[in-house]
């Protein structure tokens, strides 16, 4: 990885924590869900970025890949405990992070996610085993008395890729790879009062080109158009139907799905309804590694 990599890697982090961080401070009870994932948006394009992928705020048993419509009235309430996730790319170089808020009585829940990004981040250089990084994810966790999610991990990050190998995570899985010098990752411990698992719920609002086909119909085409902006990165709903409206958006994404040309990301649930709580931070991996997403 060379030193203009870095670079953009680094901008990119900046970004997307200064924007976690604003839209974090949004996070109140009757605040609506829509406002805090535009702010988030709007903020990453103020400061030079382009999402990685559309801001996302997941509540209380959902861990993760809510993404509000345009429409959609859900207001953050008293107790809560809410995801918010986003991620920027510069020139493609993707940072992603995460944090959670809590509006309730769940500090316990969110200090056990951060507590185990953190000591992630500690072990983190070339040589570590995956499974030591997620050992000592799962430890701090339970140190706490709550279970990690082990049906989601961290991640690779690359040029205009969100999610690649190595996976890293967030139990002790057994994996005896290493990390290696120059690799790109995003580290994303989930904390849950419940099962530690999820499941995938329907009706997704977040999708991803996955494979280059012909469509049939004008609206399915013209959206398909519009989407090579974003170079293979996800969209969300939101997106397309400030555009060019709702109707012809739903359409056109139906259309699409069935083409097998997007795959949608719907929203993942606690099999057991736990809360769930998330912290995530990208770091390059060095001797001393820059954790890109952290700000000084
Ligand atoms: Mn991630
Ligand atoms: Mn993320």
């Amino acid at each position: 990885m060379n030193s203009k990599v870095i670079e953009k890697f680094k901008l990119s982090g900046k970004i997307a924590a200064t924007a976690l961080q604003h839209g974090a401070k949004m996070i109140k009870p009757s605040v609506k869900l829509v406002d805090v994932c535009d702010a988030v948006e709007s903020k990453i394009k103020e400061m030079g970025g382009d999402m990685a992928f559309p801001a996302q705020t997941s509540i209380n048993e959902v861990a993760a890949h809510y993404c509000p419509e345009e429409d959609d009235e859900t207001t953050y309430k008293e107790g809560d405990v809410v995801k918010l996730d986003c991620g920027v790319h510069i020139d493609g170089y993707v940072s992603d992070n995460a944090t959670t808020v809590d509006l309730g009585n769940n500090k316990e829940l969110v200090k056990a996610s951060r507590d185990a990004v953190n000591a992630a981040i500690k072990i983190i250089k070339p040589g570590v085993k995956l499974s030591e990084i997620g050992r000592t994810i799962q430890k701090a966790i339970e140190n706490l008395g709550f279970s990690p999610i082990k049906n989601l991990s961290g991640h690779g990050i690359g040029r205009f890729i969100i999610h690649s190998s190595p996976s890293i995570p967030n139990f002790d899985n057994g994996n005896n790879h290493a990390l290696e010098e120059g690799q790109s990752i995003a580290i994303e411990p989930f904390a849950s009062t419940g099962a530690g698992m999820i499941y995938e719920g329907s009706n997704p609002t977040v999708f991803m080109i996955v494979a280059k086909k012909p469509v049939r119909s004008l609206f399915a085409r013209q959206i398909l158009q519009d989407l090579q902006q974003y170079n293979g990165l996800p969209f969300t709903t939101r997106w397309l139907s400030r555009k060019h409206g709702i109707g012809k958006t739903k359409l056109a994404i139906r259309e699409l799905l069935k083409a097998g040309i997007i795959r949608g990301y719907p929203k993942l649930p606690d099999v057991k309804k736990g809360f769930v709580s998330q912290a995530e931070h990208s770091v390059l991996v060095f001797d001393r590694p820059i954790v890109i997403t952290k700000l000084e």
